[in-house]
Parts: C-alpha cells; structure tokens; sequence
C-alpha cells in the first residue's frame, strides 16, 4: 500500500493529467453542448424564426386550449355495470384471517365499468365484445342509446382530430426551424418552451369496459377489456341500429352518425368551413369538424342534410352561442 502512494507521489506528473483527462472525459462533452445551446437559443437565427412564426405559435396554442375544453366539457362515458351501481351503499372489508397473505387480485366491487363475473364469462366476452358489453354494461338497443353512442362517437373523433392537429403543427413548426440535432436529442422540450408552445400532454379518454374474474380466495384472476375506441364505437353504432331496425323503429329512417358519415361531410363540402369559407386548401393544418346544423339536444337528426363542415373558430362560437349558461 505504502509503496503504491510513494509511487503515485512520485508520478504525480504522469498520474495527475490522466485523472484530469479522464474527469474532462466525462463532464466537458455535456459542458460544451450546454454552451452551444445557449447559444443557439440567443442566437439571431433563432431569434429571426421566433419572431417569424409567432402567430402561428399563437394559433397552436388556442388550438391546444381549445383541445383541453373539449376534453373537459365532453362526457366520455356510457353505460354502467349493474352490479356496482349501489356499491357506494356498502362498505367492503376482506376479515379473513388469511388475507394477508392473498391480497395479490382483489376484486374492486366499486368500480361501475368492471363486471364482476364468472370466469366463462370473461371468456364468452373477449370472443363476442359488444354482444357482451351491451348485456352487461345496460346497453340496450333502443334509439336514445344509439343516439348516446354516436354522440360519444362525435366526442372521440373531434378530440382525436384535434390532438392530431396540434401534434402535426408541432411537427411542422420544428421543421421551419431546421434545429442542430443535438437540439432536438438533448432538448427537446426546452426548444419547445424557448419557441413559445405550450405543450398539452392531452390524449384521449376512450371508455374502457372491463369483465373481470377474480377467484373466492384471490389466487387467480382473468380479464376481458374492451376499449371503445372509433372502430368499437362504429361496431357498436351498427350493432345497435340492425337490432332497432329489427323491432321497425325510426332509426333505419337516418344515417348513422360514424367515421365514414364524418368522412363524407367533409368531402361534399370540399374540406371548407359553411361559415367562413376558409378551406384546407389554403390551410393545410386546417381543424375541421362535423357540426349538427340544428343541435341533437334541440331535436336536430344525424341527416346529411343537417350536418356540415365548419372550422373549431366557427365551431366553438356556435357551441358557446348554443349551449345552456
Ligand atoms: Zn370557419
């Protein structure tokens, strides 16, 4: 040991630079890169492109704003298990002597999207979803539940859109800049602040259904999920009408309110806003969404007739003008 230290001493010259380039090894790399982004953040180019492009910075960020209302005010919800409906009424308490050791799946009798279920139903359920998720979840096949599912549909597909939107525009408005790589690798969200947007981690709330087994002694479970995505929603929407149709109701009297209805609007009315003609010709990141002419809640149909294409400005004036105060 003695003789290793009286070596060192001895050395110093040779050791103290190889401990000093090994130190630097590891810290100058991440020390020069800050400095360079200072830099680049207080650079005239930078600078330039901010001033450039602030009112299309301004217009992500109202979008982003606007995209948080819809997820706020919207009801992404549907029908209800049974089985919990009371819950809330009782108070749950597992008193056997064993249960510290068999807490590893406990059944959450509380929660009103899972059914607590036998275990063939769980399976019955992930081969047949909607016949199941209808039985179990109080969906019957009547017209103001349809209505209730297209409308979930609306909400789902206009927050999706609207997330889209924003994620395109943040894509875009990167690429104007042209960042160095090591910008975009290292300081991704710093350049995002430093250019002005706001970021909303926003994603979508789909409804999810769950049928859940869980043995007496909570040894096992088993479960079937089922999330109502615009795919499910679309199945659930047709599903619904073909058995309403089959008891001769008025449903079959109107189109179904789906992705491909929404799809069609925009496309006869040539991707333009009915109120102020701005189109996604003139502007590629335009946000357009599918209006009810007449409103739902004031007896307005899901008819070709009584849907268009409008722009989220014209879209969400009306929606304010419209909706109760
Ligand atoms: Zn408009």
């Amino acid at each position: 040991m003695i003789v290793v230290l009286v070596l060192l001493a001895s050395y110093w010259y040779i050791v103290l630079p190889i401990v000093l380039v090994a130190l630097a090894g590891v810290k100058l790399p991440r020390l020069i890169r800050d400095i360079r982004k200072k830099r680049y953040f207080a650079s005239e180019d930078f600078l330039e492109r901010k001033a450039a492009i602030n009112s299309v910075v301004d217009e992500h960020n109202e979008i982003a704003e606007y995209t948080s209302e819809i997820r706020s005010r919207g009801t992404f919800q549907l029908g209800l298990a049974a089985t919990g409906a009371h819950a809330h009424l009782a108070s749950f308490d597992n008193t056997s002597n064993h249960n510290y050791r068999r807490d590893r799946n406990v059944a959450n009798y509380q929660a009103q999207n899972v059914h607590n279920c036998s275990l063939q139903v769980v399976r019955n359920a992930s081969s047949d979803p909607l016949k199941y998720l209808m039985k179990y979840f109080n969906i019957k096949a009547v017209e103001a539940n349809l209505s209730d599912v297209e409308h979930l549909g609306e909400e789902v597909a206009r927050l999706e859109d609207a997330v889209d939107n924003l994620r395109q525009r943040e894509t875009s408005i990167t690429a104007s800049f042209n960042p160095p790589a090591f910008i975009l690798k290292h300081y991704a969200d710093e350049f995002m602040e430093h250019v002005g947007i706001e970021l909303s981690p926003i994603s979508v709330p789909y409804p999810e259904y769950a049928f859940e087994y869980v043995s007496a002694g909570g040894n096992s479970s088993q479960r079937t999920t089922v999330t109502l995505n615009t795919e499910t929603i679309d199945a659930l929407v047709e599903t619904l009408s073909q058995k309403i149709r089959f008891s001769q109701s008025a449903a079959g009297q109107r189109a179904l309110m789906t992705a491909k209805l929404r799809q069609f609007i925009k496309t006869r009315d040539r991707h333009t806003c009915r109120y102020c003609s701005v189109s996604l010709a003139a502007e590629p990141h335009l946000l357009l969404e599918v209006d009810h002419v007449v409103p739902v809640s004031k007896g307005g149909m899901s008819t070709p007739e009584n849907l268009q294409a409008l722009c989220w400005r014209c879209n969400r004036t009306k929606s304010n003008k419209v909706a109760p105060v």
